[in-house]
């Protein structure tokens, strides 16, 4: 009988999985995708439709394309899952499953700040991006302030794109003479976690564009009286567009599983296996923070393909595939520049031995294009129409 193999998310871990796994067992597995979400949706191009430049039916595709695949999709919510019975629970039904692999990504609670749900604008989510392309179009020109919530959100770099491609738009709508653009995060310089060879080429692009940097600085709340964000020090930033990191939390199905442990969820960080399941796979923004790695689609599509590898060579008896590689690259879209950072996570990633090693691949306008030919290939080689 041929395996069952569940995947659980249709984010980027799921759909890179759910076509590895299609291509590499060719028949011999029976392989079951679920998602609440009926899309697939590509977050890196979030922004681009917050700032008019895409529409969601370009930065998105059905999951249902899948079965061209022969991969089943299920559009569900997963409300329980049960590794010692081999079976997840959905609002509709229950699936059994030989293999599970999870995928379920960061969950957002944009109520976890108070006054963050009314005050705050962002492009974390879908509905997010819509909501502040209407903020954008209603600005009148004044201070602009971006920030973090805390030091879990998707995409470490993404805050600094918002303030670059903001100030390219204010730009073109003739409102950047009349407004200002601080941007705000817990390290000392912009990116400077990731080195000082990435830190200094934004620290130029953001003095460039007239973005003031405050670093070390810690969100106590916001003020909605005096519309200010103010830092745990005291620091006090004021702001008429607020555009923030909303609050990330683990996953809750994932949290009260039992797959969880004191420290959440618990795996094997060389082979991302459960460390009490070992048939079961978690990988992504679900855990990533966990294990020293950032919470980037780069690192959860090398798990992906090295987790789907795993399970075709148990199922087929032998197979080498790729191996494990902790690289993430964000390309950075400031507008009128862009950037490509790359890092290498081995050190930090399973026993913290030193710093991600980290370098600038490229900088210029044309790297714009990668990004939009990076979001072609991806559907083209995942969701094909
Ligand atoms: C603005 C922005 C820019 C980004 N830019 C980059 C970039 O340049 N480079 C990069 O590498 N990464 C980037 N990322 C990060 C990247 O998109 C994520 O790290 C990646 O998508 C994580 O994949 P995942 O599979 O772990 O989770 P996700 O892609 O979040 O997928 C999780 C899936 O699980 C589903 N789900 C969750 N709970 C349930 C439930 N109970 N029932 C049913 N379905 C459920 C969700 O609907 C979702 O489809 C960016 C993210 C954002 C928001």
């Amino acid at each position: 009988m041929a395996a069952k193999i569940l995947i659980l998310g249709g984010g980027s871990g799921g759909l890179v999985a759910a076509n590895a796994l299609a291509r590499t067992l060719n028949g011999s597995g029976e392989i079951t995708l679920i998602d609440r979400n009926p899309y697939h949706e590509f977050m890196p191009s979030y922004p681009w439709v917050a700032f008019g430049f895409k529409e969601p039916d370009q930065i998105r595709r059905p999951l249902k394309l899948l079965e061209k695949k022969g991969v089943r999709v299920v559009q569900d919510t997963i409300t329980e899952i049960l590794p010692s019975q081999q079976t997840v629970k959905t609002e509709n039904d229950s699936f059994d499953y030989d293999f599970l692999i999870v995928s379920l990504g960061a969950t957002i609670d944009e109520n976890a700040i108070e006054n963050f749900a009314t005050e705050a604008y962002h492009p974390w989510t879908l509905q997010g991006a819509l909501r502040l392309r209407e903020a954008i179009h209603n600005f009148k020109g004044g201070d602009v302030v971006v920030g973090i919530a805390g030091q879990y959100y998707r995409c470490p770099p993404a805050p600094f794109e918002i303030a670059g491609q903001l100030d390219f738009l204010l730009k073109a709508k003739r409102l950047r003479d009349q407004s200002t653009i601080t941007i705000f995060h817990l390290t000392p310089g912009p990116l400077s976690n990731m080195g000082p060879a990435i830190s200094r080429v934004i620290a130029e692009i953001l003095q460039s564009k007239g973005v003031r940097f405050e670093g070390s600085f810690e969100l106590d709340r916001i003020d909605k009286d005096s519309k200010k964000v103010i830092a745990k020090d005291g620091r006090e930033l004021h702001y008429d567009l607020l555009i923030m990191t909303p609050f990330h939390k683990v996953n809750p199905v994932v949290a009260k599983s039992e797959l969880s442990g004191p420290k959440f969820p618990l795996i094997d960080p060389k082979t991302f296996r459960s460390q009490k399941f070992d048939n079961v796979f978690i990988i992504g923004d679900v855990v990533n923070p966990l294990i020293n790695l950032p919470p980037a689609g780069v690192v959860v599509h090398f798990q992906a393909e090295f987790v789907a590898d795993q399970i075709t060579a148990e199922i087929k008896g032998g197979y080498v595939g790729e191996s494990f590689s902790p690289v993430a690259m964000c390309i950075m879209d400031f507008g009128d520049d862009a950037v490509l950072p790359m890092c290498e996570f081995s050190k930090t990633y399973i026993d913290l031995s030193g710093p991600p090693s980290c370098g600038v691949l490229g900088r210029g306008k044309e790297i714009r294009l990668v990004k939009a030919g990076f979001e072609a290939l991806w559907f083209s080689l995942y969701l094909t129409r």
